[in-house]
């Protein structure tokens, strides 16, 4: 089958599935659904899976795009999390999705805040976690180890550095995701072409074992979606779905900056948090120029907003620790963007940095199965668990999961130095949007962020874009800055009219 979403896919299958008793029905579709749904559909099992918006329009899209090795879990003795880190990474990197997750060299520089004896401390941290890559057979060519480089290097890699008594830095290697919500496209388009029926505008108002009611937020239609069994995969939302989910969200805040602000930096970097202990502020520079600096962690209260706001005492935060390793501090002016997202962690007792990142599987009395917990870089066994758990309870004919060994749609093996800007984000259906660049001069001029008319066009046709929104803000990322969002709306506007 076709993996190509778009409206008419849309209302075709819309249609379909109200005469239809699935065998899986996933409500949710960032990471995990995705996941869930492509898994489920991988085994040859029936499936809808909805949204109440879009795709990747939760948490999945807020994140810092890092595909994790799982060290800050090793720090905290959590030894299982760590080892699950950093088979899925290995997973990502070298079979699944090789054109949308790279590895990314990080600088800790020892800037004379950075005493030896913390050095030391980090670089048996990193030496550790090169060991749980080991441990995970993700071979050194993918990944490389760590080493101690001097200031010349350093600056060579990440120029706006503060000279002023650099020893050097700590250089260190991670999986990072092109766009994580690319991540989510492709999960569902590689689901859609084992034939699940991915239906975004389509929001669960209430959930049993045997189905949902759901609410077609396009037409404001309410229909039935019957089901063997039920996943609901809604992360920070998952609560109002399920009554005994406790989740306590926990906000991270990224500033983003424009590629011309700290010019020179090819690198991440870890920058020491002061006055905490092997807590690290992160600077992430993205395949598009810009930079996001992150990241903070804040217990939050009360109603979960569909789309969270970064609040200025944690811009003023990420600000200082980034400007405590800069030659030439930033100023608030200098931060073009900022973007906030809320974790989905099981309540517990503790500070929310120190809650566990593991994933759980809560079972309702009705045999709702509800997957929460985790992270992006886990998505695909906590999919896998959620699906297990799906299959026995509602005695479903299906084998083991598939999807460790199954590319997504647009894997392709290229040599990370030979990638360019669309193999990196399209993989081998890069050539497929450079043939729609050529039909007409429009479709190849370069927006803001460099994103083409035909990519616009691209995610109309096959990714299942339905308006401006999904466009600017989940299929590019262009939204992230204002000033660039207002800039690409007429583009937009004709991708959809094209
Ligand atoms: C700031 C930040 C940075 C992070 N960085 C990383 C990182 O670098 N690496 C990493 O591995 N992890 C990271 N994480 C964790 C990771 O992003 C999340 O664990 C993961 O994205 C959660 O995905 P999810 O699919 O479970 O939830 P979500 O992505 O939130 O998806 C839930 C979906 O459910 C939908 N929904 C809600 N209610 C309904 C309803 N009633 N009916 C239908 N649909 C509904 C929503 O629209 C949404 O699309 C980060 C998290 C945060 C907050």
């Amino acid at each position: 089958m076709n993996s190509s979403l778009n409206a008419a896919r849309r209302s075709r299958e819309l249609a379909e599935v109200r005469d239809l008793v699935v065998d899986v029905l996933v409500v949710g579709l960032g990471a995990t659904g995705a996941g869930a749904a492509l898994d489920a559909a991988s085994r040859g099992l029936s499936v809808a899976a909805i949204d109440a918006h879009d795709l990747a329009f939760g948490t999945s899209r807020w994140s810092s795009k890092m595909i994790h090795g799982g060290l800050r879990y090793l720090a905290r003795g959590q030894v299982g999390v760590a080892y699950e880190s950093a088979v899925e990474r290995g997973v990502l990197l070298g079979r699944t999705a090789p054109h949308l997750v790279g590895a990314e060299p990080y600088l800790l520089p020892l800037v004379p805040a950075v005493s030896r004896r913390q050095a030391a401390l980090a670089m048996t941290g990193y030496r550790l976690g090169d060991g749980l890559r080991a441990a995970a057979r993700t071979p050194r060519r993918l990944l490389p180890g760590p080493s101690r480089i001097p200031a010349d290097r350093a600056l060579a890699l990440a120029a706006p550095l503060d000279r002023r008594g650099l020893r050097g830095a700590l250089l260190s290697w991670d999986g990072r995701l092109t766009d994580d919500a690319r991540l989510v496209v492709a999960l569902a388009r590689t689901a859609a072409a084992l034939g699940a029926r991915v239906l975004t505008r389509c929001r669960a108002l209430e959930l049993t074992g045997g189905g949902a009611s759901v609410r077609d937020e396009l037409t404001g239609d309410s229909f039935v979606i019957r089901a063997r069994t039920v996943v609901n995969a809604t992360g920070v939302w998952a609560a109002g779905l399920h009554p005994d989910v406790r989740i306590r969200p926990s906000r991270g805040t990224h500033l983003v900056l424009r590629a011309r602000t700290l010019p020179g930096l090819t690198a991440g970097l870890h920058v020491p948090i002061p006055g905490e202990n092997n807590r690290f502020a992160l600077v992430l520079p993205q395949p598009d120029g810009r930079v996001y600096v992150g990241l903070t962690d804040e217990p939050v209260d009360g109603p979960v907003p569909d789309v969270p706001q970064a609040p200025e005492e944690d811009v003023a935060f990420l600000l200082g620790v980034l400007n405590s390793v800069l030659e030439a501090p930033l100023r608030r002016e200098d931060v073009a963007g900022t973007y906030a997202g809320l974790r989905p962690l099981l309540a517990g007792e503790g500070r929310t940095a120190d809650l566990s990142r593991r994933h759980a599987l809560l079972i309702s009395r009705d045999g709702v199965v509800t997957v929460v917990g985790g992270k992006l870089t886990t998505y695909r066994r906590m999919a896998e668990d959620a699906v297990d758990r799906a299959v026995s309870l509602g005695g479903l004919d299906a084998g083991p999961s598939r999807t460790a060994r199954l590319p997504l749609v647009g894997a392709t093996r290229a040599d990370r130095g030979a990638r360019d800007r669309l193999t990196g984000r399209y993989g081998s259906e890069a050539d497929a949007v450079r043939a729609l660049m050529a039909r007409e001069p429009w479709l190849a001029e370069p927006g803001p962020t460099g994103v083409t008319g035909a990519e616009l066009v691209w995610a109309v046709r096959h990714e299942g874009a339905l308006d401006v929104e999904d466009l600017l803000d989940r299929r590019t990322r262009i939204g992230l800055v204002p000033e660039d969002r207002e800039a690409a709306l007429p583009a937009a506007r004709a991708a959809l009219a094209y």
